[in-house]
């Protein structure tokens, strides 16, 4: 995390040359270089070593995965089987590389799937009449409903659990850590958590909510926003679930894994007949996770925080916006920078999707609308930026001359 003299100008300089190379290799960006693709929290784009990927696997190896025993087909096995140490290995799992590795790794369809598969064929099993889940009412929906859907299972099945809201603060972005002693207690049995906000871009401290309720109670993080974007560890966040989707961390739409252990449960598995993987999916995943390790994750991060740090920066500076969540950061000469890519703004005036077509005749690709947060009901959207390695300096301050004419 950045410390208070942090400088993200010196960032973006010291940076800047390792940027250029990499932005390089995203044709879709390069090819278009009069648009500014700013919302990368809603899926991001693709090198042109995962393009190779798909293309190579399509027409060298494509075949069915663990099933048939004849050269494709035990290529493609092989590649599903490493692609799951990949995962592993770019996760900071212990266990990577080991060939008799307890953590599991299981492929779905995106984080939504993860989510709702951990949902029905893990928790659900778990909980008997009386015991407590703590899940986050201000996060993303897909981290929210598959939780509630547990709950109108087992209420049919006369099993009755209490689904207790993660103590949130609007003004910091973060969860609540000091109102935890309120809401845990002796029957909580599981904790679905967030690890970077997709509105505020916030670290939602998940070491806070291990603090809260102790080593034994097993916690789901969704990492929809953090991998592909920061370092993670697995050993270091001490969570039993990990799910995230291939398309937001540069591989293809409809690939995610969830990344399991067993040492608060039992190993985690899909229920019934699972049919054909997505073998194009993860093909691509291998690739886009080979290339972010080799870019280096820990200076993604320094790039794109940075250059949401710039854009925060200036924002404050034009009193006709209005910076959503971590406010209390926005004090004068705090760290306001602790946003891993991720901007998201109201005009006091404009409405937000009004601002998104202001913003689209300009170039500047942005998302504007309630950004799918669980619990937002208020109807008002908001308008969100969202960077990855391959935006720029010069993009930020392209949107920033328009928002700064609307001011
Ligand atoms: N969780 C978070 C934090 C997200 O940002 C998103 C996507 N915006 C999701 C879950 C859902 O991901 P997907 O649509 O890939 O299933």
């Amino acid at each position: 995390m950045p410390s208070p003299a942090y400088d993200p100008e010196r960032e973006l300089k010291d940076l800047e040359p390792w940027q250029r190379e990499l932005r390089e290799q995203f044709p879709i960006i390069t090819g278009n270089s009069h648009l500014a693709y700013l919302d990368s929290a809603a899926t991001a784009q693709k090198p042109q070593a995962v393009l190779d990927a798909v293309h190579t696997y399509l027409t060298t190896t494509n075949a069915n995965a663990a099933r048939g025993a004849y050269l494709w087909a035990n290529r493609t096995t092989e590649l599903v089987e490493r692609t799951k140490d990949v995962v592993r290995h770019f996760l900071g799992d212990p266990e990577a590389g080991r060939r008799d590795a307890r953590s599991g790794v299981h492929f779905t369809g995106g984080t939504t799937d993860g989510l709702r598969a951990v949902a029905r064929d893990w928790l659900a099993g778990r909980l008997t009449d009386g015991d407590v889940i703590l899940v986050p009412a201000a996060d993303h929906r897909a981290n929210h409903e598959p939780w509630l859907e547990v709950q109108r299972l087992l209420a049919a099945r006369g099993v009755h659990i209490t689904v207790r809201e993660l103590p949130y603060q609007e003004s910091s972005g973060d969860y609540d850590h000091r109102a935890f002693p309120g809401v845990v207690d002796p029957r909580t049995r599981f904790v679905a958590a967030t690890h970077v906000h997709h509105v505020h871009g916030g670290d939602m401290n998940v070491h806070r909510i291990r603090e809260a309720v102790g080593p034994d109670v097993p916690i789901c993080l969704d990492a929809a926003q953090s991998v592909g974007h920061l370092p993670l560890s697995v050993a270091r966040l001490d969570v039993d679930f990990v799910v995230f989707s291939g398309h937001k961390a540069l591989a293809l739409p409809g690939v995610g894994a969830v990344w399991s252990r067993d040492t608060r449960g039992p190993a985690f598995r899909p229920g019934g007949w699972q049919g054909t993987p997505n073998t194009v999916g993860i093909a691509s995943l291998e690739a886009a996770l080979r290339w972010l390790d080799a870019a280096g994750t820990d200076r993604i991060d320094r790039w794109t925080t940075a250059l949401a740090a710039r854009l925060t920066d200036a924002l404050r500076r034009l009193p006709a916006y209005q910076v959503l969540g971590c406010q209390a950061g926005l004090a004068a000469g705090a760290a306001v920078q602790r946003r891993h890519g991720i901007v998201t703004f109201r005009h006091r005036d404009i409405p937000s999707d009004d601002l998104g077509f202001i913003l689209d005749s300009h170039g500047l690709m942005v998302r504007a609308d309630d950004l799918c947060q669980a619990g937002r009901t208020d109807g008002q959207g908001s308008v969100r930026v969202s960077v990855h390695v391959y935006n720029t300096v010069q993009e930020i301050d392209r949107l920033l001359t328009v928002l700064g004419e609307l001011a």
